[in-house]
C-alpha cells in the first residue's frame, strides 16, 4: 500500500508532514509532494489548495506520478444538516458535485456521460477511519484540544457521522442556500470544495478513496468567523491523531 494524503490548506496538514520519517520532497505542477513513512505506512502528503480542479489534478498526479494505491482526503467542511455541529467528524459514504447541473440534458448533479451523480468512498477505508475517529474522541480529544479552544468553539461532545458529502466551487455561507441543498440531497452531512472531485478521479482510475472532514462551520453567515483559528487550533489536531490511529491500525 502507498497512501496519498491530500488536504486543501497548509494548516490542516503541517503536523503530518512533520511526523513523516525519511521524508523527501518534490515539486510538480506548483505543489510540493512529501514522500516518506507515517507510522510505518508508505505515504505521500500534498496540499491541493482549494476547489474541485485543484483536488482533481492533485489526486491524478498522486496516482499517475507518485504511484499511490489509496487516497485519503482530510480537512474541514461546513455542516450539511442542522443535526451536525462544529467539531463533529464526517466520513463520506458518497460524494456529489453540488454545482454540477447539465439539466435538462442530464439529471441535476449527474456528471455527464458517466451516468453517475454519487461517487462512493471505499467501504473498508471508511470503516477503519470511523474506528480511528472514535478512538480519537475517546482517548486523545481532551489532551489534544486545549480547554480554551474547546470553550471558544463550544466543542462539548463531538460525534462521528457517515453520509453524503457535497463539493462545489463555492464557500457556502448562506442559510437559505445550505437549506435548499440539504433538501435536494438526502443524507447530506457536509459541504466542502474538493472531495467529490477527488472521488471522481479515484473512481475513474480505480483507486480506493476516503474523505474525512472536521466540521468547521455551519455553512451560514457566520461560517467565515474564526475559520483559520479553528483550522489550526482544532482541525489540525483532529487530522493528525485520526491519521495516526488509522496508519497504526493498518500496520497491525
Ligand atoms: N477563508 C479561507 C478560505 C477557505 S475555503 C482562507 O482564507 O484560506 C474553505 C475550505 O474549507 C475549502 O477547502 C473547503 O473544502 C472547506 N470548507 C469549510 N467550510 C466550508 C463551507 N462552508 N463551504 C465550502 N467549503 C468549506
Amino acid at each position: 500500500m502507498r497512501l496519498g494524503i491530500i488536504s486543501a490548506l497548509q494548516e490542516e496538514q503541517h503536523g503530518l508532514v512533520d511526523a513523516m520519517q525519511t521524508a523527501t520532497t518534490t515539486t510538480h505542477g506548483g505543489r510540493v509532494y512529501t514522500q516518506g513513512t507515517l507510522w510505518g505506512i508508505d505515504a505521500v502528503c500534498v496540499l491541493s489548495r482549494i476547489g474541485k480542479v485543484a483536488g482533481a489534478i492533485t489526486a491524478t498526479l498522486l496516482v499517475e506520478k507518485y504511484g499511490v494505491t489509496h487516497i485519503l482526503f482530510t480537512g474541514v467542511a461546513g455542516a450539511g444538516d442542522r443535526s451536525i455541529a462544529v467539531g463533529d467528524i464526517v466520513i463520506a459514504d458518497a460524494l456529489v458535485q453540488h454545482d454540477m447541473d447539465a439539466s435538462p440534458l442530464f439529471p441535476r448533479f449527474e456528471v455527464p456521460l458517466t451516468g453517475l451523480s454519487h461517487f462512493h468512498g471505499d467501504h473498508a477505508m471508511a470503516l477503519q477511519l470511523h474506528d480511528a475517529a472514535h478512538q480519537f474522541l475517546e482517548h486523545d480529544f481532551l489532551d489534544a484540544i486545549d480547554a480554551g479552544q474547546r470553550a471558544t468553539f463550544r466543542l462539548l461532545q463531538p460525534r462521528v457521522h457517515r453520509g453524503l458529502i457535497a463539493s462545489g466551487d463555492q464557500f457556502m455561507c448562506d442559510r437559505g442556500a445550505i437549506g435548499a441543498l440539504n433538501a435536494a440531497l438526502p443524507g447530506l452531512v457536509a459541504v466542502e470544495m474538493e472531495g467529490a472531485a477527488v472521488a471522481q478521479v479515484c473512481y475513474e482510475l480505480g483507486i480506493p478513496c476516503a474523505v474525512i472532514r472536521t466540521i468547521s462551520d455551519n455553512a451560514n453567515e457566520d461560517a467565515a468567523t474564526d475559520f483559520l483559528t479553528f483550522v489550526s487550533a482544532v482541525a489540525a489536531h483532529y487530522a493528525f491523531h485520526i491519521v495516526r490511529r488509522y496508519c497504526q491500525s493498518l500496520g497491525k
